[in-house]
């Protein structure tokens, strides 16, 4: 057997050590084993079921990872299998830890149904989700019930890795704004469930009113999405989050609609097209030494543009 199937049999037959290693060779996005860790058996493509992939998303500070902490132990509570990505594309030292994920790695430490892993983008432009769903996948073949994919911040790439879940819980406090700023930030479009979390806070009920009368402006949508006031420190509110998260699932796989089908197809895509985004740029930045194109591009005897059109070529054809 080849070193990277071995990587494989044994990230997905239980073995924490090699599954780390294998997130970590499919974090490096080039590294030569990354195809063959990609050809794990993986449920979510095949059928509706597990894992139920949930995306969670909401400003810096809202309290996403005390909700995702309280989100395993109600997940253990339940007897699953819960598996979390920490996505920190702000972040590109961590070098695969961020200091939140050790403090709650050690809660769980010794528990085999908890596995917590971050990710950084390390100056990947487009690879972030790729890399996120690479490693979902794994976690898929590796038997969790749950993923919880936890991002750091709402830009765009974060809207990105988001498509990655079946379901998107957006947190927001009464700090973070109003409803029109989630709107603006694209969060409207991208949430299923709403967490208005911080509920011991003033400002929660009326947060939570302005995004119940926004959701219901969208009409055609088919999905209203609920909106949950939370206090995650105290571990309240979160039951209800995990059971209409659960509700959203059984929604999209409703016999005739199967939204889950569009939607995790949409995320294989989209995968691709970041693949391609990663191999040629790190192909073309090759291309422009080799060709002597950098240093006339930095002389400023080229244009960038007229390099990157000689560069981009054979995909311009
Ligand atoms: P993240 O950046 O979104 O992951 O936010 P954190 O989970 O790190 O939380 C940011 C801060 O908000 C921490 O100090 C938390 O203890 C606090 N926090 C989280 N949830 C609540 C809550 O429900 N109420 C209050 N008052 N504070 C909270």
């Amino acid at each position: 057997m080849s070193q990277a199937a071995d990587i494989l049999a044994g990230a997905t037959a239980g073995d924490r050590r090699l599954l780390a290693r294998a997130i970590t060779l499919l974090e490096a996005r080039n590294h030569p084993m990354g195809a063959s860790l990609t050809h794990a058996a993986v449920r979510r493509r095949n059928g509706p079921g597990a894992p139920h992939v949930v995306g969670l998303t909401g400003p810096p500070g809202a309290g996403k990872s005390t909700f995702v902490d309280a989100w395993i132990a109600a997940a253990r509570n339940r007897g699953e299998r819960v598996a979390v990505v920490a996505v920190d594309p702000s972040s590109p030292f961590s070098g695969g830890a961020i200091l939140g994920d050790r403090i709650r790695m050690e809660r769980h430490t010794g528990d085999d149904g908890v596995y917590i892993r971050s990710l950084s983008s390390r100056g990947h432009l487009g690879g972030l989700s790729g890399a996120t769903s690479e490693v979902v996948d794994l976690l898929d073949a590796a038997g969790f019930d749950r993923v919880l994919v936890e991002t750091v911040g709402v830009g765009q790439s974060e809207l990105g890795v988001m498509e990655v879940a079946d379901t998107v819980v957006v947190v927001l406090t009464p700090e973070s704004g109003d409803a029109v700023q989630a709107m603006k930030a694209g969060l409207l479009e991208i949430a299923d469930v709403f967490v208005v979390n911080k509920a011991d806070r003033p400002g929660a009920d009326r947060l939570a009113r302005e995004l119940e009368r926004s959701v219901a402006l969208d009409e055609d949508a088919g999905w209203v999405q609920p909106v949950f006031p939370c206090v995650a420190v105290e571990a309240r509110g979160i039951d209800a989050v995990i059971d209409a998260a659960d509700r959203h699932l059984a929604w999209l796989c409703d016999a005739g609609r199967a939204g889950w089908v569009d939607r995790r197809g949409e995320g294989r895509v989209r995968l691709c097209l970041d693949l391609v985004c990663d191999l040629t740029r790190a192909a073309a930045a090759e291309g422009l030494r080799r060709d002597g194109l950098d240093a006339a591009v930095r002389a400023g005897t080229v244009s960038p543009r007229d390099a990157a059109q000689r560069l981009g070529e054979p995909w311009t054809r």
